[in-house]
C-alpha cells in the first residue's frame, strides 16, 4: 500500500505530453495524466451525405466509408451512368484509387498506354513524346490508365456498394441549409447529416450556398469539344490507320486554335476522340444535329490519317469547355464542395476527375484526424486550404496547355517544337513545353502526395495554435 502511494505521488509530476506517444501508458494506474492521442486512436465517425453520384461523389463515398463513416449518396438521375466516351486515369489518381481498392474492379477494363505522342496537325509527324511505360509506374508508383467512362463509373459504383455506401437514385436536392446541415429534396423529404458533401458537378446548386448567395459560375473559355468514338474494327479495314492501333498510345494532334486527343478504350475495341476547337457561342443555341458536319469542317486539311478517322465517326456530341476560377470558400459550416462543383477546368491536363479523387481522399484523411466533434471544422478548413491551392493550380496548368498547343504555324510553334525535339529522340532534357514530359510539372502533377499535403497542413496549424 505504502509503495503504491509513493508511486502515485511520483507519477503526478508528469505532464500530459502534447505529441502523440504511448511512453507513459504504463503509468495510467498511478496517475491522473491523460494519455495523449496516439496515432491510431479512433477518429470521430460521422453520418455523411454526398449529393451527386458522378466520378467525384462515388470516389469520395468510398474514401469516407473506408475510414468508417456511414455514407449515403443521393443522385438526381434515376439510372446511374456516364457519357459514352473515354477518360484518362493519370497516375496521381490511380495511386489513390488503388488504395481505395479499385484495382480489381478496373483491371479488366483499363488500358495502359505505352506513350503519349504529340503530332503535327498537318501531317501527323511526331513533335513531342512522353514515355508512360515503364516510367510512370516506376516513378509514380501507379499506372497511367485510359478507360471507358461507363466502366470507370461502374467500378466505382460496385466498390462503393461493397464498402457499405448506400446510394439513393431519383433524389434531386433542391435546397441546402448549411447551418442546420440539412438538404431538402424535390419530393419534399428532408435529410440531416453530420456533414454534407456537394459533388453536384459544374452546375452545382450548393456552390451558391457555400459562397453566401453569390455564385461564381465557371465561365466559357472560348473553346468547345466534340466527343466521339469509332469502332476499331472499322479502322482496321484501312491499312493506313494501322499505326494508330498497333500499340496502345495516346495521340494528340495540335494546330492553330485546335487539337484532337485520341486513345483506345473498351478492351481495345473502341477509338475515343476529343476534338477541341474555338467556339464562343452560347451552348443553349447549339444544334447538335449539325455537330457532325461542323466537326468535319473544323478539321478539314489536317493529317489524312486523322481525317480518315474523323470521317468514320457516325455521331458526335458538342460539349462546352468551361473553367472556374479559384473559389475563396469551399466550406460553409457542415456543407462542403467537391469535384467539378468546386473546380471545373478545361480537360487539357486530363485531371478534372483526378482532382475530384484527390479531393475525396484529402477530405477523408483530414477527417480521420478528428477525435472530438468540435474539431470537424478544423478538418474541413484544412481540406479547403489544401485543395483550393492544388486544384486552382491545375486549372491554370490546363488553360496553359490550351495556349501551348494552339499556336498557329510560326516562330512560337517552331520554338515549341524545337524544345520538344529531344524527347522524341530519347535525348536528355531538363524542360519541355509538353507538360506530361517537363520534369518539374510531371513531378508536381503525378508525384503529388495528397495525404502528406493534409498532414503538413495539420502540423502547420497545430504549430500556429490553429
Ligand atoms: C471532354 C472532356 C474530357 C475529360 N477528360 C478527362 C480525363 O481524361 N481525366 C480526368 O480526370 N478528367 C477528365 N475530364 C473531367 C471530368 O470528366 C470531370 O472533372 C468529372 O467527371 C467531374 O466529376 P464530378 O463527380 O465532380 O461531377 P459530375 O460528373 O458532373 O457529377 C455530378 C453528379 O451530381 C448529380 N447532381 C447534380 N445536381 C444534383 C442535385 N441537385 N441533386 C442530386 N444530384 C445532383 C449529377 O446528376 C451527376 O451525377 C474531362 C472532361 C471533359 C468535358
Amino acid at each position: 500500500m505504502a509503495k503504491n502511494q509513493s508511486a502515485t505521488a511520483n507519477a503526478s509530476v508528469f505532464e500530459t505530453p502534447t505529441y502523440p506517444t504511448n511512453c507513459l501508458y504504463f503509468l495510467q494506474d498511478h496517475m491522473q495524466v491523460r494519455i495523449p492521442p496516439s496515432p491510431n486512436r479512433k477518429s470521430q465517425l460521422l453520418d455523411i451525405v454526398i449529393v451527386g453520384a458522378g466520378l467525384g461523389g462515388l470516389a469520395t463515398a468510398i474514401a469516407l466509408a473506408q475510414s468508417g463513416h456511414r455514407v449515403k449518396v443521393y443522385e438526381q438521375a434515376s439510372v446511374l451512368g456516364e457519357v459514352g466516351a473515354g477518360i484518362q486515369i493519370p497516375s496521381n489518381s490511380m495511386r489513390l484509387l488503388a488504395e481505395l481498392g479499385l484495382e480489381p474492379y478496373l483491371k479488366d477494363h483499363a488500358t495502359e498506354p505505352k506513350a503519349i505522342y504529340f503530332r503535327r496537325w498537318q501531317n501527323g509527324k511526331t513533335i513531342g513524346m512522353t514515355k508512360l511505360i515503364p516510367e510512370f509506374r516506376q516513378t509514380y508508383n501507379a499506372p497511367y490508365y485510359v478507360i471507358h467512362r461507363a466502366d470507370f463509373h461502374s467500378a466505382l459504383h460496385k466498390r462503393a456498394l461493397d464498402v457499405g455506401v448506400e446510394i439513393k437514385l431519383g433524389s434531386r436536392a433542391v435546397s441546402y441549409n448549411a447551418d442546420t446541415s440539412t438538404i431538402t429534396f424535390e419530393n419534399g423529404s428532408v435529410v440531416t447529416a453530420d456533414l454534407i458533401v456537394a459533388a453536384d458537378g459544374v452546375k452545382s446548386l450548393a456552390r451558391k450556398v457555400v459562397l453566401g448567395g453569390h455564385d461564381k459560375v465557371p465561365q466559357k473559355t472560348g473553346f468547345a469539344a466534340y466527343r466521339s468514338t469509332v469502332k476499331v474494327e472499322r479502322m482496321q479495314q484501312d491499312p493506313e490507320l494501322d499505326s494508330l492501333l498497333t500499340e496502345p498510345a495516346l495521340n494528340i494532334w495540335v494546330g492553330d486554335g485546335r487539337h484532337v486527343m485520341t486513345y483506345k478504350i473498351g478492351a481495345g475495341k473502341t477509338f475515343n476522340l476529343v476534338l477541341s476547337h474555338p467556339d464562343n457561342s452560347d451552348p443553349r443555341e447549339w444544334d447538335q444535329s449539325k455537330a457532325l458536319d461542323e466537326m468535319r469542317a473544323e478539321f478539314r486539311g489536317w493529317d489524312t490519317k486523322l481525317t480518315k478517322v474523323i470521317n468514320l465517326i457516325d455521331k458526335t456530341i458538342k460539349w462546352p469547355l468551361l473553367s472556374g476560377s479559384k473559389l475563396d470558400q469551399w466550406v460553409s459550416e457542415r456543407l462542403v464542395l467537391l469535384g467539378d462543383a468546386a473546380h471545373a477546368m478545361v480537360p487539357y491536363m486530363s485531371q478534372g476527375a483526378a482532382m475530384a479523387v484527390e479531393d475525396g481522399v484529402a477530405l477523408a484523411h483530414s477527417l480521420s484526424k478528428v477525435h472530438d466533434s468540435r474539431d470537424i471544422s478544423k478538418a474541413l478548413s484544412i481540406y479547403q486550404s489544401v485543395r483550393t491551392i492544388r486544384s486552382s493550380q491545375m486549372q491554370e496548368a490546363s488553360l496553359l496547355n490550351g495556349q501551348l498547343w494552339h499556336f498557329p504555324d510560326g516562330p512560337l510553334q517552331e520554338a515549341r517544337d524545337l524544345a520538344m525535339y529531344p524527347e522524341t529522340v530519347s535525348r536528355p532534357f531538363v524542360h519541355s513545353p509538353n507538360q506530361w514530359s517537363d520534369p518539374t510539372t510531371q513531378l508536381w502533377c503525378y508525384g503529388y502526395d495528397t495525404k502528406k499535403a493534409v498532414e503538413e497542413e495539420w502540423e502547420k496549424r497545430i504549430a500556429n495554435g490553429f
